[in-house]
């Protein structure tokens, strides 16, 4: 009877102190890991995001870049960190190819994470080195085929948007090429740019200044309609190749057994950074769009992951990529 009375005792402090703290957070720095390099893609929306949303939160959110090839060391790094709020994940569709093209993943995207919401959808862009002889997309084909041994593709590794891209764009132009694989385009862009290979697809995000400076070629835009800011960019499709349709989108997670009212209120601030008119102009002149407040929810989250597992599984399988 003692005993159970103490038990019980032991049991409410604990509830009240995890409920506690759960009220109270966050009382420090919120830590927002990207598995990619610094001057990628996912990074730029996670500077972007992250500032916008330290304002609701009263604290700052700091970027912490866990770059690996693949963006596989990241999310595994979440998955092990304490469940309190203070280490998220941004991550994008890689969270959804990665459990088909590892034989050895050390995470499960459906069993390891708590879904905070969805962030944000953009489109890629087939880009090419600033010395890239083809003027448009039907030359820059017909020059890949001709080199096909000597052509270099850059890709941020196997699971990376980069990488998805890339092999669609290779299965539907029926042509293999070499990949060189990085720790997130950020650093492949700057090869590109120097001209030490010879192209990448990667996200808006990325390359809309690049391509509006004239600092590198493009041959096209991924997404079934063209993107406002870059109006004179003809999709891959209207140019006739199709196949290669590929949209990305971002999402925010947190370690499997962080508190609900530690998952809501950091939805609840994703929701507010979304609506924010600086977030809104500056995912604009990157060529992306944040999604729909009632799409920056763990539901909504959770749907699209299980849906894009299930769209791509099938697409890798038939492409016979793996990785261990
Ligand atoms: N997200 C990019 C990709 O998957 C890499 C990066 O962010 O650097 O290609």
């Amino acid at each position: 009877m003692k005993r159970i009375s103490i038990l019980s005792s032991l049991l409410a402090a604990a509830v009240f102190a995890g409920g506690a703290s759960a009220q109270q957070y966050p009382t420090r720095n919120v830590s927002m890991v990207v598995p990619y390099a610094a001057g990628g893609p996912t990074d730029t929306v996670s500077r972007v995001l992250g500032q916008a949303m330290g304002k609701p939160l009263g604290q700052t959110v700091i970027v912490e870049n866990r770059p690996s090839a693949g963006g596989i060391l990241g999310p595994e790094y979440v998955k092990n960190a304490k469940p309190d709020g203070y280490t998220i994940l941004i991550h994008h569709v890689g969270m959804a190819t990665t459990p088909t093209l590892y034989r050895q993943l050390r995470y499960n995207p459906l069993t390891d994470f708590e879904y905070i919401g969805l962030i944000n959808e953009v489109p890629m862009t087939i880009v090419a080195k600033p010395t890239m002889p083809a003027k448009d997309l039907k030359e820059f084909l017909a020059y890949i085929k001709a080199n096909k041994d000597k052509v270099t593709y850059a890709n941020a590794g196997i699971g990376a948007a980069s990488h998805l891209c890339g092999m669609l764009f290779m299965s539907a132009i029926g042509t293999d090429f070499l990949t060189v694989p990085y720790k997130g385009t950020g650093p492949a862009m700057n090869d590109l740019l120097g001209g030490q290979v010879d192209f990448m697809c990667d996200q808006t995000t990325s390359t809309t200044s690049q391509i509006k400076g004239g600092k590198i070629k493009v041959y096209g835009i991924t997404s079934t309609k063209r993107v406002s800011s870059l109006p004179d960019v003809p999709t891959l499709q209207e140019q006739g190749l199709k196949g290669a349709e590929v949209g990305i989108w971002h999402g925010l997670y947190a370690p499997k057994g962080t508190p609900k009212e530690i998952v809501d209120r950091l939805a609840q601030s994703l929701r507010v950074a979304l609506a924010d008119a600086k977030v809104i102009e500056q995912f604009a002149e990157l060529g992306t769009t944040p999604v729909a407040e009632d799409r920056a929810t763990p539901e909504a989250l959770a749907a699209l992951l299980k849906a894009e597992i299930d769209k791509w599984s099938p697409v890798i399988k038939k492409a016979g990529v793996y990785a261990d």
